[in-house]
């Protein structure tokens, strides 16, 4: 079971969240159809997201993300809600290119980093937050450092990985560090310092787990009482909702498609349902809403 902790270290210094995401990653992997270069790039992804929704207090508040590099894998969009509650999709899920100079997974070169990392969230507190950034690498955890450091003015030490193998996920996750106010030289020095020791984060969680990696890095540290999370990949769509997008597209659209076709077909892209509507079904939802 996926699993994501969250303490403070030295004092109150600094936050530390610890993520496991095997899970969702390889539903994602499983629902998608990924190859493995988009199961990394979508993971990592959808860890940063169940990390960023874990400030949500209210029960109706969300964030979608779009790293769009201009790379083979095209954009990379991602949504999470309350609970870290996690969804998305890849333009092109079966992106394959060579291994990189380091024998890894190129998700550099799949993402690209001629763009940008665009994100919204909403605390459902006052209007939604648009923050965005260059990417840096496209390699996920760099572009994410990055873009909390300018766009939430929130400096972060981001490490987040996947590891595939043939059967599928083997192991995913990652490590958030962030000094909070009253963080010295001296302990951002250090932080930084334990930082290094996340490069290939998803074989630390494949062999020590969040718990294991917990012991070795930060026990030591001063630890405050931890609070446990269980994220997981969850879509949102729904009947209701489609009925209401279907039922909200202009009439004289609605009657091109149903006479090309024969009936309006939707397909939810985080989770591939596909929801379909007949003549009578178009027409029952107009008489429903119009009662309403
Ligand atoms: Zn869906």
């Amino acid at each position: 079971m996926d699993v994501i902790k969250k303490f403070l270290i030295m004092d109150g210094s600094a936050l530390v969240t610890v993520a496991d995401t095997r899970a969702l990653t390889e539903r994602a992997r499983k629902l998608h159809d990924l190859s493995p270069l988009a199961t990394a790039a979508l993971g990592r992804t959808l860890t940063v997201a169940a990390f960023m929704s874990l400030k949500f207090k209210d029960k109706a508040a969300h964030l979608s993300i779009t790293v769009d590099g201009g790379g083979p894998i095209g954009k990379i969009t991602v949504c999470a809600g309350y609970g870290a509650q996690v969804r998305g999709f890849v333009e092109n899920p079966h992106v394959d290119l060579p291994l990189n100079a380091h024998g890894k997974l190129d998700v550099g070169g799949a993402v690209g980093h001629a763009g940008n990392i665009r994100c919204v969230t909403d605390l459902r507190l006052k209007e939604p937050y648009m923050g965005q950034s260059q990417l840096v690498t496209g390699e996920i955890s760099e572009d994410f450092a990055y873009y909390f450091t300018v766009s939430e003015q929130q400096p972060s030490a981001v490490a987040a990985g996947v590891l595939v193998n043939g059967k599928g996920v083997k192991a995913a996750g990652g490590v958030f560090i962030q000094p909070l106010p009253g963080c010295d030289d001296y302990k951002l020095t250090m932080l930084e310092d334990i930082a290094t020791n996340f490069v290939n984060v998803s074989c630390l969680i494949d062999e020590h787990g969040v718990d294991g990696i917990i012991e070795n890095y930060f026990s030591h540290l001063g630890m405050s009482d931890t609070e446990i999370l269980f994220p997981r990949y969850k879509c949102v769509c729904g009947k209701r909702k489609i009925d209401a997008l279907v039922n909200s597209l202009p009439e004289k659209e609605k009657a091109e498609i149903l006479d090309e076709r024969g009936e309006i077909e939707v397909v939810c892209h985080f989770c591939n349902k596909v929801y379909r509507y007949g003549r009578e079904d178009v027409e029952d939802l107009k008489a429903k809403h119009k009662k309403k």
